[in-house]
Order: C-alpha cells, then structure tokens, then sequence
C-alpha cells in the first residue's frame, strides 16, 4: 500500500486503539479527525500480557480489514495508547501494572506484526490532547487535563505541546496531601488518588458510614440529598484536588483545566467548588477556565487517532530525526493542528 499512489483525500484514515483494563475502544478515523467506524474488543488481562498483545495485533488487524466497508483506504498508521507509565519517544510500556506490561516495545513489536507504521501513547496523555484539539479546551495551547477515575492522572500540554518525560510526566495521582494517610498501590502514602479519585470516594464513603455503594456517583447523590458523611467525604475529596491543582497550575501556568473520568460526571457538584476553592486561593497566577470534559469516554481512542495522524505527518515530511520510513506518500498536506507536538518540527 505504501508505494501506491496518494487515495483521495477524504478516504485517507488510521487505525486507533485505546486499551483498557477490561476492554479495548478501536475506531478509523479519517484525516479530518472524524471518527468512521467504531469496535470494541475485551483485554483478556487475566491470561497475561502476551495474550493482551496479541489481542491489540488482532483489533488492528480487523479494523483495518474492515476500512473498505467504511470507505476509507486502507490505513496509513496505527495509534495505540495504553495505561501505565509509557515512554513515546521510544514507543515502550515501561509500566502497566494492570495489564503487566515491563519495558515492552509494544510500537516495534506490532509494527513488525502488521507491517504497519505504530505510535505508541499513554491514554490519559492522548486523552488530554484530544481535549486540547478537538474538545473542551480546543484552541488553548496551556492545558491541564485531569482525569478523575479509579485512579487520578493528569495530561500536562504547555504552549501546545504535551510533557511527557519519559513517560513520567503528569502524575498527580500520587502527590501526598495526607502524609499519615492510607497507604496506595505506589507505594506511597496518602496520594490524593486515595482521598479523590471516584473509587476513592465509594471507598471512603462506605468506610465510614457503612453503608456499602455502586459509586462516586451515588455518594454524588447522597451530597446533594445532605448526607452529612458524604458531604464531608465530598469535601475533603474537594479540598484535596483543589491542592493539587493550585500546586499544578502554580507550576503549569494552565490556561484550562479540563476534568474527566468518571466522578467528572458529577458535573457543578464538583466543579463548583473547585471553582470557588481555587478562585480563594490563586493570586498572581494565570485564573484557568475550570470545564468539564467533552469527550466522555471517546477522548482516549481520538487521542491514539491524532498520534497516528501525527506520525504520518512526520513520517510524509521527512526530517533528520527518525523518519527513515519507507512509508513516504508525497502528500503535501497542512497541518497546523499538531504543530508544536513532539514528533514533528514546528514549521
Ligand atoms: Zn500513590
């Protein structure tokens, strides 16, 4: 496919892939980062990561099997975004404790599979630039994406282009705001994932009240009927992000905060707060738009969308960096949208 001549502009798209712990959302999305076709696929996580990985071989595979009946060509790059920690530059998962991912090349590895350019991402990362690009802070170019969910993790994109540092970047799920408080999957103690993250808040809740709940949005429920131990879990869940964030755009300079995840959801009940709570405590610094998230649970497969999108960019413009591809269509194409993101040079 790489040698044939350029298909018509509209039916040009990739593959992307955003893998969960239980299940895996694959789409084609054209070049106009429109979304064509969707399929979901379970992560059998419980037969070990090789399994995991033949899986996203196979979703690829199949989308990409099944671009002609969307009308699209076939696909010119694929865009995996995984959990864990995940190192882009290189495209290895050097940590995903759910799905037992150490330093897997998984971008080379399914590469080689599929024959197949691959950019390899980090969901909440990608999750965070399809907000910046086509979703709740579209047209900012300091954004601080955090999504509220089992766990708490955060996309940092600074004059439009995303941290990432090794892989490293953005982890606010684990900064202390309870130094003597319960101990945390990392190791640590009191990370504000344990005090504010939507599991937390179930946690929490029924640790105190005993009264077991589904999740953070029935103790959302319980707020607003004034019960008073989930007003207080609330709270501190409140006042804990309210920290974090404060700390986070002191360093950041964010000109957007998008919330997503799950306890997102919860909507003003949140937000609000976290408004007011901020608004006391900012002085000179840059005042954020507080929003909510707009891409629900899409953000993370669009974002996988635009590394591919990316890639094939880099991959059409070659520059001294690594784009020694033999995957060159000659295209003459505009891409302002990513300008400033890693993988290309700014024009
Ligand atoms: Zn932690």
């Amino acid at each position: 496919m790489n040698a044939a001549p350029a298909p018509p502009e509209t039916s040009r798209c990739v593959v992307a892939l955003d893998v969960g712990g239980t299940s895996m959302k694959g789409a084609l999305v054209d070049e106009h980062r429109r979304v064509r076709l969707r399929q979901s696929f379970p992560t059998p996580a419980v037969q070990g990561p090789e399994a995991v990985l033949d899986q996203m071989a196979t979703a690829i595979a199949t989308l990409t099997a099944r671009a002609a009946e969307a009308g699209l060509a076939p696909p010119q790059a694929a865009g995996v975004v995984v959990p864990g920690i995940v190192d882009e530059a290189r495209g290895v998962a050097v940590i995903a404790a759910n799905i037992g991912w150490r330093d897997a090349p998984l971008a080379s590895v399914l590469r080689e599979r599929l024959g197949l350019p691959v950019a390899l991402g980090h969901d909440v990362r990608a999750g965070g630039l399809a907000e910046s690009r086509l979703g709740a802070a579209k047209g900012a170019r300091d954004v601080l994406f955090v999504a509220l969910g089992t766990g708490i993790a955060a996309s940092c994109i600074v004059d439009g282009r995303p941290l990432i540092a090794g892989g490293y970047a953005g982890e606010v799920g684990h900064v202390v705001v309870e130094p003597d408080g319960e101990p945390c999957g990392c190791g640590g103690r009191g990370c504000l994932e344990r005090v504010a993250s939507a599991a937390a808040i179930a946690r929490r809740y029924t640790s105190r009240s005993g009264v077991a709940v589904t999740g953070a949005a029935e103790v959302a429920a319980k707020v607003r009927a004034g019960d008073p131990v989930a007003v207080a879990v609330w709270e501190e869940a409140v006042a804990a992000l309210v920290d974090v964030l404060h700390t986070s755009l002191t360093l950041l300079g964010s000109e957007v905060v998008v919330l997503g995840g799950g306890l997102a959801e919860a909507g003003d009940l949140l937000l609000e707060p976290l408004r007011t709570g901020l608004d006391e405590r900012l002085s000179f610094q840059r005042r954020p738009r507080l929003v909510q998230a707009a891409l629900g649970d899409q953000a993370g497969c669009l974002g996988a969308a635009l590394l591919a999108w990316s890639l094939v960019d880099a991959l059409e413009e070659p520059s001294d960096e690594e784009a020694s591809s033999d995957d060159q269509g000659g295209h003459d194409r505009k891409h302002d949208e990513f300008e400033g993101y890693e993988r290309k040079a700014t024009p």
